[in-house]
């Protein structure tokens, strides 16, 4: 099996990049797609008991996928990794920094 610290941080950079650089104003078309992604990200996941909290978190009332702009899509992602931090026993993120973290840089 993958090493799943590892696995997990790569995964995390991927997804908040992908949030990064996701359009400010996503057609309705991207919008579905990316909805789609993440419902299969979710099943696919190779750490299976991390995939079935995912998918059990992503079933919760509000966490369902918010993809209609770049900022909510980048602020949905940052709550379901602070969803990840709280199970594990780690800092939650601020969430009002997720682009600077992610896309335009830490401006200290
Ligand atoms: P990571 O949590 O990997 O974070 C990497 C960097 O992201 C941090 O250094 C920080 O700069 C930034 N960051 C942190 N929080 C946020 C945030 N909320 N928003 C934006 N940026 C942030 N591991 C398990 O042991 N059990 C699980 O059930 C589990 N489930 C997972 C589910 C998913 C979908 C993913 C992608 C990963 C999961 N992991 C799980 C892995 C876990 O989340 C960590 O990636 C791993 O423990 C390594 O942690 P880390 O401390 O190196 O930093």
């Amino acid at each position: 099996p993958p090493d799943v610290e590892a696995l997990g941080r790569s995964s995390w950079t991927l997804l908040h990049s992908i949030t990064a650089t996701y359009p400010e104003r996503p057609t309705p078309q991207l919008q579905s797609e990316t909805s789609t992604f993440l419902h299969t990200f979710s099943k696919l996941y190779p750490c299976w008991h991390c995939a079935s909290d995912f998918q059990t978190w992503m079933k919760e009332a509000g966490n369902a996928p918010r993809v209609s702009s770049r900022d909510d899509f980048g602020r949905w992602m940052c709550q379901a990794h602070n969803a990840v931090n709280v199970k594990l026993g780690k800092s939650v993120f601020d969430c009002e920094r997720w682009e600077e973290r992610w896309r335009t840089g830490w401006k200290d």
